[in-house]
């Protein structure tokens, strides 16, 4: 029998209890049955990461970072202890593995590191003596022998990098919707589930929003052809298949659209219209580690001041709104203002590289619904637009029957 390496991943609903950890075994089992060497990955039950950075977020130590880490990387271990065990309870040779352990090696970026490498000696000699590797997912070790965590959703990414250590034959993403679909299947009611979708119209879908998948993890499933498939835990479908453009044979416009609640918006009022502003503004935004999405500049009537519009994540905000006033007399504005009520909309497709009158579609089916454009931002295969955040619903379906994609 042709023996294949297969990473699983399954994420905090798929973990939820003792009986949905359970249900996950008999997912390993299938795999383990047929012959497969398997790595699962798994993250904190439902709820246990949340707590834990709830609780984190209450205490103001001098070392937040590192201590952010050890704290919210917990619920990993519990998940990978205990889904080994019930693994061994089914007669299934198991053992726990954390980040540390293998180990998975990572930047010094405490709260989002990236992983630089992954020693796959150990962990190879263990699956060859026939036994099912239990990653805890979303950790690693940092450059100062500290846990480090991925950033939330992180436990996808774990699962991918391994795959690519492993030079495994499939990552098989298990959640609680079957698949990826046309958008987020909870707000959609309307949404379809998509056979296939490219791996960069699936990077556009998770950086903008889409959280089925962590950015991270799209990206590094590219870069190393991994063989990426999102499925359901709870049902037995064949899910999404995340693959090469040429794999698609009939490409739709528009395959998904997106959200995101996680922007806010800051307009500078009447600022200087000459050489070196921008760089005044968005310089010690920079330094001051605060990322810049969104920017629009009108241009001015009078030739001297124009008002100048960015986005920035809303855990940002009060950072970016007070570096911004400390810069006043520099940048010399008449006024600022901000604003967290906001979301953006996105629509993404590989065949708007070939094809006008995406954006069109899109301002249209909002004005239809009365819902004003604040800001819009292009790239070849999306069109993004800032709205107000009550008419996120609102948008995300109208826009979804423009572009035709309702399910029947
Ligand atoms: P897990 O805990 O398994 O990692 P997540 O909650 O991180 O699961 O991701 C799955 C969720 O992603 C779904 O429950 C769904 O609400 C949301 N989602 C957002 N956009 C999409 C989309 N386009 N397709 C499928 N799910 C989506
Ligand atoms: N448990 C982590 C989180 O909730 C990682 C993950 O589930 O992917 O963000
Ligand atoms: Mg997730």
């Amino acid at each position: 029998m042709d023996v294949a390496l297969i990473v699983q991943k399954f994420g905090g609903t798929s973990v939820a209890d003792l009986d949905r950890i359970r249900a996950v075994a008999g997912h390993v089992k299938k795999e383990v049955d047929a012959g497969n060497q398997v790595a699962v990955v798994v993250s904190a039950m439902a709820g246990v990461t949340d707590r834990m950075v709830e609780i984190a977020g209450e205490v103001n130590a001098t070392d937040n970072a590192r201590e952010y880490d050890t704290v919210v990387a917990v619920g990993e271990q519990a998940t990978a202890g205990l889904l080994s065990m019930v693994l061994q309870e089914d007669g299934i040779a198991a053992r726990s593995w954390q980040g540390w352990q293998i180990p998975i090696r990572t930047n010094a970026t405490h709260g989002r590191a990236r992983i630089e490498n992954i020693e796959t000696d150990a962990l190879m000699r263990s699956l060859d003596g026939n036994e099912v590797a239990v990653v805890t997912g979303f950790q690693g070790l940092g450059p100062d022998n500290r846990v480090t965590t991925l950033g939330r959703g992180g436990s996808d990414t774990t699962a991918v990098a391994l795959a690519a250590a492993l030079s495994a034959k499939r990552c098989d993403i298990f959640t609680d919707v079957d698949g990826v679909y046309t958008s987020d299947p909870r707000i959609v009611t309307k949404a379809r589930k998509l056979d296939k979708i490219t791996y960069e119209e699936m990077l556009e879908m998770a950086s903008l929003g889409a959280k089925v998948l962590q950015t991270r993890c799209v990206e590094m499933a590219m870069k190393h052809g991994v063989r990426l498939r999102v499925l359901s835990s709870f049902a037995d479908q064949p899910g999404t298949l995340v693959v090469d453009e040429e794999e698609i044979v009939e490409q739709e416009l528009v395959s998904g659209i997106a959200y995101s609640r996680d922007e806010a918006k800051i307009t500078l009022v009447r600022v200087a219209d000459r050489p070196g502003v921008a760089a005044a503004i968005f310089g010690p935004l920079a330094e001051s580690d605060i990322n810049v999405d969104m920017i629009v500049q009108n241009i001015s009537a009078d030739g001297q001041a124009t008002d100048l519009t960015f986005t920035v994540t809303k855990g940002d905000l009060e950072r970016a709104v007070a570096v911004v006033k400390e810069k006043r007399g520099e940048l010399g504005y008449d006024d600022l203002d901000w604003d967290a009520d906001v979301v953006k909309v996105s629509v993404i497709g590989v065949g708007m590289r070939s094809h006008a009158g995406v954006a069109l579609a899109m301002f249209r089916a909002l004005a239809e619904k009365g819902i004003n454009i604040q800001v819009i931002s292009t790239s070849e295969i999306k069109v993004s637009v800032l709205i107000a955040e009550e008419y996120t619903e609102l948008a995300l379906r109208a826009l979804h029957t423009a572009y035709g994609l309702d399910a029947d």
